[in-house]
């Protein structure tokens, strides 16, 4: 995935030149990895001229959900957190998709149980389109597994726990697969390393549990609820077992990043015809249909970025 580097990012509560929005060295941010972290979409919509950032809310949640189990000294506002995010993407003037990182980092020079302080920064970067969306990927099952939830809450998005994604993704590459797909500790299929995995049998869609060793991805939540309530598929959230994979008549990944991609091959074997599903097709298109605002279904997890400023402007 190339990314253009923007003129803007937001750091410590302002909106700065890109190349400011610097830690030092010596912070438990950058010593142990001490960051909590979200990742979002803005959706550009060309007929409104408008930029909305999907699911906005949900996003505030689990970012306050892993400073408190990360122990971090700090109470932020909601307002002011998705007030950043759209300022972020408006500092910038941005007019196609892009992809938006929020982060709270530990600052200072504490040591291991450092709490505080913490410093709070957003970034936005365009993101066009992956090829794999219409083409599909092919997956792989490696060997590096997802931590139990007594070793390392996986289920929180800290910066230290990517370190499991990124062996995930090096080992994927170095076996010639686009993507890579975990087990956890109990060798059941976990997810991959920044997205989770459904597969479609019988079907019925299924999906490992929120106690299989994954993240509780928001896009996976959009996803079972637009099965179930706009396509009638049956939803099944279990244990996933890897030679289920080898069953499936579809397959795809999910995240903010992943969005809707298909799953052609896993572990060189085809997933049902080898293409991407034709389930896998209507699900993405209702996915984008959403996230772009271009149907009225769910404005709730539509927050505009600049009709929001143009809407305060003329109060
Ligand atoms: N799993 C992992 C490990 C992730 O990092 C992500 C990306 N946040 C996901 C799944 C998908 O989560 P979401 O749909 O909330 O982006």
């Amino acid at each position: 995935m190339s990314e253009t580097v923007p003129g803007f990012a937001w750091f410590d509560g302002r909106v700065v030149p890109w190349g400011e929005a610097k830690i030092h060295v010596y912070s438990p941010a950058v010593k142990y990895g001490a960051g909590v972290f979200e990742g979002l979409r803005g959706y550009w919509n060309e007929a409104e001229g408008e930029m909305y950032v999907f699911r906005l809310a949900a996003h505030l949640d689990r970012m306050l959900y892993g400073l408190k189990v990360m122990r971090f000294d700090c109470s932020p506002d909601r307002a002011w957190l998705a007030e950043a995010v759209l300022e972020t993407v408006r500092a910038n003037g941005f007019r196609e998709g892009v992809h938006i990182r929020l982060t709270a980092l530990l600052d200072g020079i504490g040591e291991m149980a450092a709490t505080g302080p913490v410093v709070f920064a957003c970034t936005a970067t365009v993101r066009p389109p992956a090829r794999a969306l219409t083409e599909g990927i092919s997956a792989g099952v490696v060997s590096w597994r997802r931590p139990e939830d007594s070793a390392i809450p996986m289920r929180v998005k800290a910066n230290a726990n990517y370190h499991n994604g990124r062996l995930a993704t090096q080992e994927a590459k170095v076996e010639g697969y686009g993507a890579a797909i975990l087990l956890n500790d109990r060798g059941k299929v976990a997810e991959g390393p920044g997205m989770c995995l459904f597969i479609v049998r019988n079907g019925v869609a299924v999906t490992p549990a929120v106690t299989s060793g994954i993240l509780e991805s928001i896009t996976r939540d959009t996803v079972i609820r637009l099965l179930r309530e706009e396509m009638g598929v049956s939803v099944e959230e279990r244990e996933l077992d890897r030679s289920e994979l080898y069953a499936a008549e579809e397959a795809f990944f999910c995240g903010t990043a992943w969005e809707v991609t298909p799953i052609t091959t896993i572990d060189r074997l085809a997933v049902g015809a080898g293409v991407p599903g034709p389930l896998t097709k209507r699900l993405q298109a209702l996915y984008f249909a959403i996230a772009r605002g271009e149907v009225a279904l769910h404005p709730e997890w539509r927050t505009p970025v600049y009709g929001a400023r143009a809407a305060r402007a003329a109060e």
